[in-house]
C-alpha cells in the first residue's frame, strides 16, 4: 500500500550548523528540482529569508526516492524555522512528522537550541535520527560530537550519519535511514477525514490555501469538507501536492502532505491547528490543537501616513492568517494617532513582522518601542495586565508591580564565563547553576527579567563572547520588581509613544541616556524644543535641542539647481519616516532608542 512508502520528517537544527544547506542537498539528490531550478536554499523562499539567511515560514517538499531495496518511497519534508523566536512554528510543523533529522555541527557540538529542538521533537513523539554535519572542516571533531548527543541529549548516536552538506557527503545515508527508521504515517484509509491544518496561505484568486497533513480518511476534489473548530463548511475546488511547485492531483490520501484551496474567501474561516473533516461523514473529535502560544512582546504599529490605516489592518489580517502567533488589536495615541497594538514571539518576529508591512504591502510604518507584559497589582484589589505603558496607572493607586522572568541556558566556552556572568548581573539576572559540558564548554543558568532580554541581550552576549555563545530560554512566569513608569515631554508635552517602564535603580541612567539620544535623533525645528524625561511629575533628566537658525535652501538660491533638487530628495526621504508629534517632527529612530540604552 502507498501509506507504508510515506516518510514524513523535518529536519532541526540550532541555528547555522547547516539544515538549509541540507535541504538543498536532499532536494538536489532526489532530483526534485532541475539544475536550472535549482538555487541555493529552495526552502528559504521569502526575500527577508535569504537576506537574512534565517527560515521563518515552514516550508514543506514532496521528494520521491528511490531506496537501495529497490523500492520507490515519497518523502515529505517539513522545514522548520531555528531561531529562538520561532518555536511555535516549529512545533506546527513537527507535529505534521514522524521523524525529524537532528543536524549538528561537527565544530560547534551540541548548542542551546539544538536542546530546544530536541524537547520538541520527543514532545511529538519523533523518531531522532542524529546527523554530524560539516565534517569537511578543519576544525570538525565528529567523535566528540557523537558523545556530546549521547551525553547531553541522551540519543543512541553511534549510527549518527557523518555529513557534509556543502559537499555532499553522506546524503544517500540519511535518506536510506529515513526510509529504514522513520515509521509510515499510521492512519486508518477508511476512518472519516482527519486532515491537520498546519499552515496557510491567503491567494488573491484561490483565496485561502492551507498546507495539510491528511491523518485519516482522504480528501478530494469536490467534497465538502468541514472546520471542526469554526463549524464552516465548503466544498474543494483543488488538492496537490509540493513537487516542490505546486501541483493538482485528485486526491490526498492517509499520510500524505499537501495543499487544499476550497474558495475560502474570509480569513478567519481557517485556524492553524484546525481539523478538516467530511461535511457528510464528520469525524467525532478533532486532532489535538496545537499549543496557543501567547506573545511575549508588544508594541504599537501606525502608518505613517494615517489614510493607510485600513490597508494595515488587512496587511496584518493576512499575515495573522499563516502566524498564529501574530497578535493585533486597534490602539490609539495621543501622539500617532489610529494604529495597532501588536504581539509577537520576540524582537526577531516583531522586526520580521514590520518588514514585511513594508516591503509587500508597501506601508511605512512608525514602531513603538516593545513593552513585555507587566501585572499590575493595584491599592483598590484591582489586577491589571498591562502591554502598553500608556497604561499604567498612577503610581500612587499601585500596590505592587510584576514582570515576566525566563530561565534562561547559555553555553559558552570556559573563557567567557566571566563576562556571560557579568552580562546576566547588569541585566537584573538571578545566578541559578553552572555546569561543565566538558572540559572546555559551560552551561550557565540565568533567572532573568523577560524586559532586559527582549532589549539587546541577544547582541551584546554575540558581541562579548565573539559568537561563541548560544543561548535559549523559556518562560517561568512573575516576579515582583521595582518597576517605574518614564515619560517623555517635548516642548512641554507629553508623548505617550515615548514612554517606558524601567526599574527604579536604572531609571536615572536611562531616563539620561534617552533624553541625549533623543537630541540626537530629532532635528533641529524652527524654534527650541525641551526634551525632559519624568517620573511622576519629577523630572529626572532634560535637554534641548536648539533652533534652526536659517533656512538650509536659502543658500541655494542663485546657485546650482541640481544641488537644491538633491537637498530636497534629501529631505523628502527623510520626512518617509517622520510622524508630527505636536508641532514637532520626530524620526522612526527616536520611538526605537530605548533599545539601545545600556
Ligand atoms: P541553517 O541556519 O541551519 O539553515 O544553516 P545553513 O544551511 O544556512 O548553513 C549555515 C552556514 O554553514 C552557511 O554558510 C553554509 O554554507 C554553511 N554550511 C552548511 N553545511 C556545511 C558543511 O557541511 N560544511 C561547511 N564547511 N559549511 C557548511
Ligand atoms: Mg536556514
Amino acid at each position: 500500500r502507498q501509506q507504508e512508502k510515506i516518510r514524513n520528517f523535518s529536519i532541526i537544527a540550532h541555528i547555522d550548523h547547516g539544515k538549509s544547506t541540507l535541504a538543498d542537498r536532499i532536494l538536489e539528490y532526489t532530483g526534485a528540482l532541475s539544475d536550472r531550478e535549482m538555487q541555493d536554499q529552495f526552502l528559504d523562499s521569502m526575500d527577508l529569508e535569504r537576506e537574512r539567511g534565517i527560515t521563518i515560514k515552514l516550508q514543506s517538499v514532496r521528494l520521491p526516492y528511490k531506496a537501495k531495496n529497490g523500492q520507490e518511497y515519497i518523502l515529505n519534508l517539513i522545514d522548520t524555522p531555528g531561531h529562538v523566536d520561532f518555536t511555535y512554528e516549529v512545533s506546527r510543523s513537527l507535529a505534521a512528522c514522524e521523524g525529524a533529522l537532528l543536524v549538528v555541527d561537527a565544530a560547534q557540538g551540541v548548542e542551546a537550541q539544538t536542546m530546544a529542538n530536541v524537547y520538541l521533537a520527543l514532545d511529538n513523539d519523533l523518531e531522532i535520527l542524529p546527523v554530524i554535519n560539516k565534517i569537511d572542516l578543519p576544525s570538525a571533531d565528529p567523535e566528540r560530537v557523537r558523545q556530546e548527543i549521547e551525553d547531553l541529549i541522551g540519543l543512541d548516536a553511534s549510527d549518527a550519519v557523518l555529513a557534509s552538506a556543502k559537499s555532499g557527503i553522506g546524503i544517500e545515508d540519511i535518506l536510506e535511514q529515513v526510509v529504514a527508521q522513520v515509521p509510515a504515517p499510521s492512519g486508518d484509509p477508511e476512518a472519516p477525514l482527519k486532515a491537520m491544518i498546519y499552515d496557510s496561505l491567503y491567494d488573491a484568486y484561490k483565496g485561502v490555501i492551507t498546507y495539510i497533513r491528511v491523518v485519516d480518511g482522504s480528501i478530494k476534489k469536490g467534497q465538502k469538507v468541514r472546520m471542526m473548530a469554526t463549524g464552516k463548511e465548503f466544498e474543494v475546488t483543488e488538492v496537490g501536492v509540493f513537487a516542490p511547485r505546486p501541483l493538482a492531483r485528485d486526491e490526498l490520501s492517509v499520510g500524505e502532505v499537501g495543499f487544499m484551496v476550497a474558495s475560502i474567501k474570509n480569513v478567519k474561516d481557517t485556524r492553524v491547528g484546525d481539523t478538516i473533516t467530511d461535511a457528510k461523514r464528520p469525524a467525532d473529535a478533532a486532532l489535538a490543537g496545537y499549543r496557543r502560544i501567547n506573545p511575549m512582546v508588544f508594541c504599537g504599529m501606525y502608518p505613517v501616513d494615517s489614510s493607510d490605516y485600513d490597508d494595515l489592518r488587512e496587511a496584518l489580517e493576512k499575515l495573522e492568517l499563516n502566524d498564529a502567533s501574530l497578535r493585533f488589536e486597534p490602539e490609539t495615541s495621543g501622539a500617532l494617532g489610529f494604529g495597532f497594538r501588536c504581539g509577537f514571539l520576540g524582537l526577531l518576529h516583531m522586526e520580521i513582522i514590520q518588514e514585511r508591512i513594508e516591503r509587500e504591502f508597501d506601508i511605512p510604518l512608525i514602531t513603538t518601542a516593545p513593552s513585555v507584559v507587566y501585572k499590575v497589582y493595584k491599592t483598590d484589589g484591582e489586577v491589571m495586565s498591562i502591554e502598553n505603558p500608556t497604561h499604567m496607572p498612577p503610581s500612587q493607586k499601585i500596590d505592587y508591580v510584576e514582570e515576566p522572568y525566563v530561565k534562561a541556558s547559555i553555553m559558552v566556552p570556559n573563557d567567557y564565563v566571566g563576562t556571560v556572568m557579568e552580562l546576566c548581573q547588569t541585566k537584573r539576572g538571578d545566578y541559578v547553576d553552572m555546569r561543565y559540558l566538558d572540559a572546555n564548554r559551560v552551561n550557565v543558568v540565568y533567572q532573568l527579567p523577560l524586559a532586559e532580554i527582549v532589549y539587546d541581550f541577544f547582541d551584546q552576549l554575540k558581541s562579548g563572547t565573539k559568537g561563541y555563545a548560544s543561548f535559549d530560554y523559556e518562560m517561568i512566569g512573575y516576579k515582583a520588581s521595582k518597576l517605574v513608569k518614564m515619560d517623555i515631554l517635548l516642548n512641554g508635552e507629553s508623548v505617550d509613544a515615548l514612554s517606558f517602564i524601567v526599574h527604579q535603580d536604572k531609571a536615572y541612567h536611562r531616563g539620561r541616556l534617552f533624553v541625549e539620544k533623543l537630541k540626537e535623533l530629532i532635528p533641529r525645528q524652527m524654534f527650541e524644543v525641551p526634551i525632559q524625561a519624568t517620573i511622576g511629575n519629577k523630572v529626572v533628566a532634560r535637554e534641548t535641542i536648539r533652533a534652526q537658525r536659517k533656512n538650509v535652501l536659502a543658500k541655494c538660491y542663485g546657485g546650482d539647481i541640481s544641488r537644491k533638487r538633491k537637498l530636497l530628495e534629501k529631505q523628502k526621504e527623510g520626512k518617509k519616516r517622520m510622524k508630527a508629534v505636536g508641532n514637532v517632527e520626530v524620526p522612526q529612530e527616536a520611538f526605537m532608542a530605548v533599545l539601545q540604552m545600556d
